[in-house]
């Protein structure tokens, strides 16, 4: 059995969701047994559902959030004319969806639990919506099912959260009375043990495939994408980023981790923990290899990079203290204070009486409120914003000798000057801190020397 991972753009209009239609059915024709499909909300709904919930709390005018609510049901009832099905399928959820957003209007406030709550209509009226096509090209077993009715149990950690480590044994006993059917569950949400609605972050829903995917024990895990594979640099950027046909759990982890949108970061924990492939595939050529992902690395020589990932908008804070040199215990209050403030730090170098670390939060308050702590433990606290991680990821760099040279002689060759510099112990990859406005330059030049173009 295999998992079908279905993204936004995939689902996002009457022809992409025929063509998934046809995917699934080759796939039944050519295996003989049904996939677990796992759907997103159609493209943009996320977007407009996030909006619509803070408009509703921050508009005094209750047509505003009349009118949100206009455009999202239109975007469903547009799939569904498309599709020749009835509007009625969208239709009790959309009213579920009208009452909620009145609610927050009413005491003019969105809570993180709202935020999920709110967000979740986008992927139970897209299965609803897949299960119905299926049934209308006669998979009359066709059926979509929440994530949480098929036992997916996560934190508390409203719009970030985890799945409980019980939840994949949940999701197997969950699964059994459904075995004989053709399941379209829904990605990127879940239920915490209050029975609250949960989302597991954007982009979540690769995750939520790979989730199924481990707790079913199925072949593979097929991530149905607007790309061919996981490709050398986001081809949005670089029109000559070419698909790469095989990587490992562990390069796949780093890329992903370092900012290439294509997969969610989370994705590889399930599919390692249980060796199961996952495959990212074209829902607009599935000819088309696209990408392998597992266990074992693949080494050319000639390519020991196998793809240049970028973060944007970091923010970098410059932590001078001469009283760091030789004091024990400065490196555990420093991070106390970040951890006290919920901020995550992403990079950290250090010298002798500076330490300079990276995150990615931008809350102008929250930023405030950590200087302040952190200039009783230092001489000098330096906030600078707009800043970019670049990272080159690859097995191959273990192999190979001159490396951060290539990369460093690039970047410089392009006029971008790197600002910090960090290569982790497992030497896959090494990571820089450019600007924001130098993304192009680096990544062309980046691309130019290891790629060829
Ligand atoms: P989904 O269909 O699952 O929502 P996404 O739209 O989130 O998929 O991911 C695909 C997008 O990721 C592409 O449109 C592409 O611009 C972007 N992307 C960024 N980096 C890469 C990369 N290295 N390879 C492929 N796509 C990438
Ligand atoms: N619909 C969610 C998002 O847009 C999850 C996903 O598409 O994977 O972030
Ligand atoms: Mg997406």
């Amino acid at each position: 059995m295999k998992v079908m991972k279905f993204g936004g753009t995939s689902v996002g209009s009457p022809d992409a969701m025929n063509r998934c239609a046809e995917l699934v059915e080759r796939e039944i024709k050519l295996s003989g047994k049904n996939p677990i499909i796992v759907v997103s909300a159609h493209s943009k709904v996320t977007d407009k559902l996030l909006d619509a919930a803070k408009k509703a709390a921050r508009s005094s005018c209750e047509a505003d959030i009349d009118a949100a609510m206009e455009t999202i049901a239109n975007r469903h009832y547009e799939i569904l004319d498309g599709l020749k099905l009835p509007r009625s399928i969208a239709e009790k959820n959309l009213a579920e969806l009208r009452d909620l957003l009145r609610g927050i209007h009413y005491v003019k406030e969105v809570t993180p639990r709202l935020y999920d709550y709110v967000t979740s209509f986008g992927e139970r009226l897209s299965s609803k919506c897949f299960a119905a096509m299926l049934r209308a090209r006669g998979h009359t077993n066709a059926e979509a099912i929440n994530a949480y009715d098929m036992g997916f149990v996560t934190d508390s950690k409203f719009m970030n959260a985890r799945p409980l480590p019980t939840t994949y044994d949940s999701i197997a006993e969950a699964y059994k009375p459904h075995a004989s059917k053709l399941l379209v569950v829904t990605g990127f949400i879940g239920k915490d043990k209050n029975g609250d609605i949960t989302t597991i972050g954007r982009s979540g829903s690769d995750f939520s495939a790979a989730i199924f995917g481990a707790a079913l024990k199925v072949d593979e895990i097929q991530v149905w994408k607007d790309v061919p594979g996981v490709m050398t640099c986001d081809p949005s950027l670089i029109k000559t980023a070419r698909p790469l046909a095989r990587l490992s759990f562990e390069e796949a982890s780093e890329l992903a981790y370092y900012g290439a949108e294509v997969l969610h970061p989370s994705t590889m924990v399930p599919a390692v923990m249980r060796e199961i492939p996952v495959r990212v595939l074209h829902t607009f050529n599935p000819e088309a290899p696209g990408t392998t992902i597992t266990t074992k690395a693949e080494i050319d020589p000639k390519y020991p990079i196998k793809c240049i990932v970028y973060k944007e908008d970091q923010v970098l804070i410059n932590v001078r203290s001469e009283r760091m040199l030789g004091m024990e215990g400065f490196m555990a209050r420093l991070f106390a204070i970040f951890e006290r403030h919920h901020i995550v730090i992403d990079m950290i170098t250090t010298s002798e009486v500076s330490v300079s670390l990276t995150t990615n939060t931008t809350d102008e308050a929250k930023l405030k409120s950590l200087t302040h702590d952190l200039v009783d433990l230092a001489s000098k606290v330096e906030i600078q914003k707009d800043k970019c991680i670049l990272a080159v990821v690859g097995e191959g760099m273990k192999h190979s000798v001159g490396l951060a040279a290539r990369t460093f002689k690039a970047v410089a060759s392009s006029g971008v000057s790197l600002q910090m510099i960090s290569q982790g112990a497992s030497e896959i990859n090494i990571t820089f801190l450019v600007n924001n406005s130098e993304i192009p330059a680096a990544c062309h030049a980046l691309h130019a020397e290891f790629f060829g173009a």
